[in-house]
């Protein structure tokens, strides 16, 4: 058993290790470390959990907090972890987000039952003040867990495809979200000020923030998910921050606090990179307004697209000076990362300016094209941003685009009326030619039609993505 002081020391150092796990995981070249660090911290933080002593127990003076809890604590413990580990090994690289979005859900869900807990059997009997603000700490962290409960349960719904991507628009829905956030402020002062009911009121209002993040992400529309999920992990930072205020765990709070900002400020730069106001995105159903119908009312497209052949592909690479490949989710599906490593390895070796673009959503998680190449060993500084990137293009040979979609879709420049109106995209057209590989006519995630597979310099390579490099590899090795 640990004592107090020592149960401090390990949370303290827990902490530590957080952050420079949040600093590491910033840069390509130090995330391994981040990722172990995290590791470490979270090794400290449950044995600090499970043997350790905080000042509520202290306090408690129960003569066997732990004792009669090992028992429980490795009955839940022992069988999530082994669920878990084999969940995450299993879990294809594109089915992440889905992932994430559920172990957002279970933040969310743990908040709510640690604030029913907390309400219904509190740890000790406060009065006056103490008692108000432990009662708001209640309120507060079910809200928002039960928000980023539901809200999250539909995000990974609809991002494994059960549930449609188009928003679900209802009349007035802003001031329906409004009237549900109103309704829990004056559920919160029934909660404080009647005793008798308290618990009542408190389900009521869970009931109500469940609706609440339902509404928020169905009206949320395809090619927005991103900032769904990001905001989700911002919100179920902020839930288990909750959950250490009524636990009265000073590293639960840090810990939330920092998953919480992180994640807000990842939706921030996930949000710019799509254009769209951040307001709007936590007032849920954005991308749908100022005159853009997400539920899809494109220009039609008129037009031919026109094939190449893997020899004509070949001539082209082999003659270009300068290439850029634009990896999105199909090569993510095809696994097509490590072919696509080698082309670029020879290629360079031949002489040519070989390069990546990466879109900030390519893919279906932030980074996942990032992490795709670092696996395939792709070096950094060929890895460019679309800003950094964009501006070269008009003095690009070959771009090759590999299995994305909407992320090279000039209707979101052109074509006000676009679902996708308004987010930047890499302007791959504006390159002296370009080849599309994809299996057929699919659209991507956004599901709207892409006018760049009809352009004079556009070129369309069909086949699974893999199957077409491999290829293309074999060939460019004759
Ligand atoms: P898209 O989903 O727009 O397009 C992927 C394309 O890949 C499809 O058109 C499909 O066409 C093709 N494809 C699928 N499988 C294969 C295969 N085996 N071989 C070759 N091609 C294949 O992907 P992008 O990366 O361009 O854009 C990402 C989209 O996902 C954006 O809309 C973004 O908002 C959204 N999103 C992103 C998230 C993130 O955090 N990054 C999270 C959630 C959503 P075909 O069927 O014809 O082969």
């Amino acid at each position: 058993m640990l004592t107090l002081s020592l149960t401090t020391v390990l949370y303290i150092a827990a902490s530590a290790l957080f952050i420079l796990s949040l600093s590491g995981l910033g840069r390509q070249e130090t995330a391994r470390s981040g990722n172990l660090y995290g590791i470490i911290g979270m090794a400290l933080a449950i044995i600090a959990a499970a043997f350790g002593v905080t000042e509520i127990q202290r306090d408690l003076t129960v003569a066997n907090v732990h004792g009669s809890g090992f028992g429980m604590l490795a009955a839940a413990i022992v069988p999530g972890a082994v669920i878990g580990a084999i969940l995450a090994a299993r879990v294809a690289m594109t089915a992440m987000p889905e992932l994430v979005a559920m172990l957002h859900s279970f933040v969310g869900l743990a908040a709510v039952l640690v604030g029913l807990a907390s309400h219904i059997t509190p740890l000790k009997e406060l009065t006056g003040a103490d008692h108000t603000i432990h009662a708001v700490e209640i309120f507060v962290g079910v809200f928002v867990g039960a928000l980023t409960f539901t809200g999250s349960i539909i995000a990974f719904l609809k991002l494994r495809g059960s549930i449609g991507g188009k928003p679900l628009l209802l009349p007035g829905r802003h001031l329906l979200n409004l009237a549900m956030v109103l309704g829990s402020v004056a559920l919160g002062y029934l909660f404080l000020g009647d005793p008798a009911q308290s618990l009542t009121w408190l389900l009521v209002m869970t009931g109500v923030a469940c609706l609440l993040g339902v509404h928020m992400v169905m009206a949320i529309g395809g090619a927005d998910m991103p900032v769904v999920v990001s905001m989700l992990n911002s919100y179920s930072g902020w839930a288990a921050s909750a959950a250490g205020f009524m636990l009265e765990n000073d590293l639960l709070i840090i810990t939330g606090a920092l998953v919480g900002s992180s994640g807000a400020i990842l939706s921030y730069i996930m949000c710019q990179a799509m254009n769209r106001s951040f307001i709007s995105v936590i007032a849920g159903g954005f991308g749908s307004d100022g005159g853009a119908p997400a539920a899809g009312g494109a220009q039609a497209i008129t037009g031919d697209q026109t094939e190449i052949s893997p020899d004509d592909t070949v001539e082209l690479l082999r003659e270009a000076k300068s290439i850029v490949v634009v990896p999105g989710y199909g090569m993510a599906v095809a696994q097509a990362q490590h072919t696509v490593s080698e082309i670029a390895k020879l290629l360079r070796k031949r002489g040519a300016e070989f390069r990546f673009a990466i879109h900030p959503v390519a893919g279906r998680l932030p980074g996942h094209m990032n992490v795709l190449l670092a696996e395939a060993n792709v070096p950094y500084d060929i890895v460019l941003e679309m800003d950094e990137i964009n501006d070269d293009l008009p003095d690009t040979d070959v771009v090759l685009v590999i299995g994305a979609n909407d992320i090279v879709n000039p209707s979101a420049q052109d074509d006000p009326s676009s679902p996708i109106a308004g987010m930047p995209v890499l302007e791959v057209w504006k390159s002296k030619t370009v080849i599309i590989m994809k299996r057929g006519r699919g659209t991507g995630y956004a599901g709207v039609e892409n006018p760049l597979f009809f352009k004079e310099n556009s070129r369309m390579l069909f086949g699974d993505a893999k199957k077409t490099v491999d290829g293309l590899l074999t060939k460019l090795r004759e």
